[in-house]
């Protein structure tokens, strides 16, 4: 162990994402709230109109998350004690927890050890005559094997509720996500590639399954309150069936309308950002590098995440790199720890170690290094070599 001293890489901690915020998105905001009216209105409106457009979907439908929209979406399978939803569990808890909170049960398949992403080949082996959804995620902003995913859905009456948190722009063979398939669910946090503060929504095809979620998503109610409150509108609603508060406001679509024109250039700069740190890393023993699938894709590169590679490369363990890193002024994610190890899902399904090896050994090695639109070549060569210097001194 070196014993010189660690010298900051930076002045002030610098976060491994941060949002990207214009002056416009924050006029629009200003312009929002003198305009009388923040909450879900005309800002929602023209977004939902800018994503549909945007992502190709006959209905975009904004939310206040991604988990909102998911589950409003298994929500509407009405799912009956023991019915199953599969997915993977390298994925954020909200993908698990709302198949419990809609009713469900989540059945787990490993996922790839060089994609992170859900292994198709295992998901026939999966499917019960008890199963309903797949929700595969589109791990990192690389899209996951949707055809044999759709096939066997059809094959199986199921359907696919795609967890797009990390995919706005991605592309799975030359279709963008959220153009095709059955539901996409995409997230506007902060971390995400776009952001509306917090938010989400919902892309689909099923007009019947597009105007349930349009009721759920505030109170069950026909009419949603800006209809109501203009000059035309008629004061009185019904409630055909109790819903959520799950409703988007017009502040946040403000930060929308002006984050998803520049989605394109903000994906084309993660995408420098992540080749720089490929090309940099490429021979270092000491990380294992996210891989591509071999399929034709846009990746929209929302994290880069290699693996600490401690079984031959380093001496440290993640945790022990990443406490290093923040010595350093450096700050990583942990994206993420396999979902079946967390307490509940253990102790209400049984799961343990051993159960999803492929999971398990990437969720003890990953690391989000930083990456976001505004970093700078020369902050990203300054992470570079601090990375070099805490594996050279271990
Ligand atoms: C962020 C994220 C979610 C949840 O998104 P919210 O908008 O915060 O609800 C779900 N799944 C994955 C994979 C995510 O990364």
């Amino acid at each position: 162990m070196d014993t010189a001293a660690v010298l900051p890489a930076f002045e002030t901690f610098l976060p491994f994402s941060r949002p990207t915020i214009s002056a416009e998105a924050i006029a629009e905001v200003g312009a929002c709230l003198e305009s009388g009216w923040i909450t879900t209105g005309p800002r929602v409106k023209r977004f939902e109109q800018e994503l549909r457009a945007y992502l190709g979907a006959p209905h975009a439908l904004a939310l206040t998350s991604a988990t909102a929209g998911l589950f409003l979406a298994l929500r509407a399978l009405k799912l009956q004690p023991g019915d199953e939803v599969i997915t993977t569990p390298m994925t954020f808890a909200a993908t698990l927890n709302v198949i419990v909170l809609a009713g469900g049960r989540p059945v787990l398949v490993d996922v790839e050890r060089d994609t992170y992403n859900l292994d198709v080949k295992r998901l026939a082996h999966a499917i019960t005559p008890r199963t309903r959804a797949i929700m595969p995620v589109h791990f990192a902003g690389s899209p996951v094997d949707l055809d044999p995913i759709h096939a066997l859905a059809s094959e199986h009456g199921l359907r696919v509720i795609e967890d797009a948190a990390h995919a706005i722009g991605t592309e799975y063979r030359g279709r963008r996500i959220g153009s095709f398939g059955d539901v996409q669910v995409f997230s506007f946090h902060p971390n995400k590639n776009i952001t509306t503060g917090e938010g989400g929504a919902v892309t689909l095809r099923d007009d019947a399954l597009a105007a349930e979620i349009q009721l759920q998503r505030f109170h069950g109610m026909d009419r949603e309150a800006w209809a109501r409150f203009g000059k035309t509108g008629n004061q009185h609603y019904e409630i055909l069936e109790p819903g959520y508060k799950f409703n988007m406001m017009d502040i946040q679509a403000a930060l929308g309308l002006h984050q998803l024109p520049l989605l394109d250039a903000f994906i084309a700069r993660r995408t420098q950002l992540a080749r720089r740190y490929l090309e940099a890393m490429a021979d270092w023993p000491e990380f294992v590098l996210p891989k591509a699938p071999a399929y034709p894709h846009k990746h929209a590169w929302h994290l880069f995440a290699p693996l600490v590679n401690t079984d031959a490369g380093t001496a440290l363990t993640r945790d022990e790199f990443m406490e290093a890193l923040k010595q350093r002024n450096i700050g990583t994610g942990l994206h993420y720890r396999a979902a079946h190890l967390y307490p509940y899902y253990r102790g209400t399904y049984g799961w343990g170690p051993g159960d999803f090896p492929n999971a398990e050994h990437i969720s003890d090695r990953i690391v989000s290094l930083p990456l976001f639109p505004t970093l700078g070549d020369d902050q990203q060569d300054r992470i570079i070599s601090a990375i070099r210097d805490v594996f050279d001194r271990a």
